[in-house]
């Protein structure tokens, strides 16, 4: 599924090498967290596989199914099956959330050569995913993300996920903001969608969201690179120690 090896990246406009070496291979239908000290690269890492301006690849590769996913537009990354979550999605006024959804995989078939969802079609398919994650019809309605509460916008983001039906999730909790229900709307979200052709990265500072989600695999990133990987028992001893015997052990 995803492959990443060897990468390396820098900040373009200062001289700062962010990722020194990150390796990674996540197979089809596994959930991998990383997890680690604040400013470590995790978010780096997360953004560079989006496609984000502002960095620079320097060395290594990531692929998604032997695809080259670093030299794809951002659209066409969706178009091959990856999905990024970020922990503050963005507002946009006066586009409608339903219309927005349709856009975004009406471009997701149109790079992969398929013909648009009919208006029908559509309706149908977001009802029964905004059923099934208790989103009501007046969600669907308002403008994408304004005035929505922090739980609404996590919701949204699991909409926006189940409806892409991407095969590569990646979820970004960065830092603070995530409260004990937001918690469990992501870990229900992702454990609902959770399939055996479908793999998830998660990223995150919370040892309780990996309580609810259980990941088959974490990671311990620290100064750039995965230092350590393990099972879930590797974020309880991060629960229960810090990271300084882990990244102790490691040096
Ligand atoms: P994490 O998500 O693990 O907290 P980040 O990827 O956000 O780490 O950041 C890694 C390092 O890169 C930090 O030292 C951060 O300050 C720096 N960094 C990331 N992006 C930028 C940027 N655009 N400008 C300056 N420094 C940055
Ligand atoms: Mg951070
Ligand atoms: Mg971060």
């Amino acid at each position: 599924m995803l492959t990443i090896k060897d990468l390396h990246v820098r900040l373009e406009e200062e001289e700062k090498q962010i990722l020194k070496g990150v390796d990674l291979e996540i197979e089809p239908g596994k959930v991998h967290a990383i997890m680690g000290p604040n400013g470590s690269g995790k978010s780096t890492l997360s953004y560079v596989l989006s496609g984000r301006d502002g960095y620079e690849v320097t060395a290594g590769s990531a692929t998604l199914d032997g695809e080259d996913v670093l030299e794809m537009e951002p659209e066409e990354r969706a178009a091959a099956g990856l999905f990024l979550a970020f922990q503050y999605p963005v507002e946009i006024p006066g586009v409608g959330n339903m219309t927005f959804l349709r856009t975004a995989v009406n471009s997701q078939r149109a790079a992969r050569g398929e013909d648009e969802v009919s208006a029908a079609d559509f309706l149908k398919l977001i009802r029964e995913k905004a059923k099934a994650l208790k989103i009501d019809a007046d969600m669907l309605k308002r403008p994408v993300n304004v005035g929505f509460s922090g739980g609404e916008k996590k919701r949204n983001e699991i909409l926006q996920m189940a409806v892409l039906e991407p095969k590569m999730c990646i979820l970004d909790e960065t830092d603070s903001g995530l409260d004990v229900d937001a918690m469990k709307l992501v870990s229900d979200g992702v454990n609902a969608l959770r399939d055996a052709g479908r793999s998830f990265l998660v990223i995150t500072h919370y040892q309780r969201l990996l309580d609810h989600i259980k990941p088959d695999v974490v990671h311990i990133m620290a100064d750039g690179r995965i230092v350590q990987s393990g099972g879930p028992e590797l974020a309880l001893e991060v629960e229960n120690n810090g990271y300084g015997d882990l990244l102790a052990e490691s040096a």
